[in-house]
Order: structure tokens, then sequence, then C-alpha cells
């Protein structure tokens, strides 16, 4: 069985976007994932198909209506479905590395994209739909995470990465940043590639990487750098 993504949205166009494109595109084509859009507003009413209405107590922009979108919802995830039910969010918890390999490993993932202010909060507690957050930061729409997302899940499926040891060595896998990388030509604008990256000894290439990894990681995001020491286990002797 391959990841199964369904998107529910009000821009059935802006998909499958940047998701049918290179590795992404490829794996969606030999069938490593599929992906099925739903528009929101084909689950509307009245003869304006309208989604959305003025918020409850006042205040600027509309909020998805929660009838409709759940409508939609149950059309396309019904009870019985055990993927989980995501909804793109500002609110949400913020995406990282260890929950994109927790749902690459799961059944697929419905993801609903919201727009306006955001959606009606009944909707969100009556169809369990849980938040993430792809950054603190404001866009006008779901689908722009929900590419992010969905981009991060497929490169982790089984098959579709090239080289899968690069994917145990990135960033964010082993808790660190990953180390810098280097190619040909040996000498550019006056710099050069670090003598140890040429000197075909392993161990010390090994060795090399791992300092610089920690380096920056000490450097650039010492939340990571904490994290990491308090999940080490305490050393004996
Ligand atoms: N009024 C909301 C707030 O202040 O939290 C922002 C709504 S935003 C204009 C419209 C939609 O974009 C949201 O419902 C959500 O689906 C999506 N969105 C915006 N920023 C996001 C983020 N950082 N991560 C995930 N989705 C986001």
């Amino acid at each position: 069985m391959s990841f199964e993504a369904s998107v529910l949205t009000l821009y059935p166009d802006m998909f499958p976007g940047t998701l049918g494109q290179a590795l992404a595109g490829k794996a969606l084509k030999s069938g490593a994932w599929s992906l099925d859009i739903t528009q929101i507003r084909d689950f509307a009413t009245d003869r304006h198909r309208s989604v959305d209405d003025t918020p409850a107590g006042g205040g600027a922009g509309m909020v998805l209506r929660p009838d409709i979108l759940a409508r939609a919802i149950d059309h396309v995830s019904p009870a019985d479905d055990d993927r989980p039910r995501l909804l793109m969010s500002p609110r949400g918890k913020p995406l990282t590395q260890e929950m994109v390999r927790n749902l690459a490993t799961g059944p697929g993932a419905v993801i609903v994209c919201g727009r306006f202010e955001g959606v009606d909060e009944r909707v969100i507690g009556a169809r369990q739909l849980t938040e993430v957050s792809i950054g603190d930061y404001v866009l006008s729409g779901g689908e722009v995470a929900a590419q992010v997302l969905l981009d991060a899940i497929v490169r982790l499926l089984p098959g579709v990465m090239g080289n899968a040891v690069s994917g145990q060595t990135e960033s964010f896998e082993t808790g660190l940043l990953e180390h810098p990388h280097y190619t040909r030509p040996s000498e550019w604008e006056g710099r050069t590639v670090p003598d140890v990256l040429t000197s075909g000894n392993h161990a010390k290439i090994e060795a090399w990487r791992r300092e610089q990894a920690e380096h920056l990681t000490r450097e650039r995001r010492p939340d990571l750098w904490q994290a990491r020491a308090r999940k080490k286990p305490p050393s004996h002797g």
C-alpha cells in the first residue's frame, strides 16, 4: 500500500504544484504515493457556493464554515479512515523531521488547507483535526504549507530517495545540522576544498564531518544542541 494523501482546498489548481516535479513528481508517477484533491466549495449548498461567513463576536475577515468543511472531510475521510487528519495552521504543532518521519511510516494523511481568518473551531474538535504549523509566520493559505509537509514526507517513502544514506546524515535526523558540502573544482575563486575531504581517509573524513556538524549546530541552533544534550543517555564510568 502506498502513502495516500488527500488534500482539501479552495484552490485545487495549486496542486500538485511543486509536488508534480522532480523527486516527488517522479514518485507520484511511479505510484510510491497518491494525491487526491478535493474542492471544499463543492460541498456548499447555497446557489453562490459560499463557504465562509463573518466571525461570531465580530472582527476582521471571514471564517470557513464548519458544516461545509465537515461535509467535505466526511466525503474524503469516513469515520473508519485510519489516516491522521491534519489542518495546516500557524497555531499548530511546529512541524519537525520527527513528525515527518512518523507520518511517512503511516498509511497517508488527510490535509485541510485553511484560508481567510481560519476555520470554525467546532469542526477541528468534531473531526479530530491535528493542527500543524510550518513555522512562526502567517501564510495567506494552507496550500503552500501542505506542499511543504508532503514534500518532506514523500522523499522519505521507501524507494523514493536515490541514495538512502543521505537521509540518515541529513540535518535534524541525528539531532544535528548537516556538515558542509564541497565538490569540484578543487579550487574556485581562491577557495579550496578542505584537504581532509580529498585525503581518502574515511575515518578522518567522518570525524571532520561530525566536528563540523556539531560546531554548526552549537553556533546556529543552540536550541537543537541543548535538546540533543538532554536526550543523550548519561555516560557511566
Ligand atoms: N488568523 C490566523 C492566525 O492569526 O493564526 C491566520 C490565518 S492564515 C491568513 C490562513 C490560513 O493559512 C490558515 O488557516 C492556515 O491554513 C494557513 N497558514 C498560515 N500560516 C501557516 C503556517 N505558518 N503553517 C501552516 N499553515 C498556515
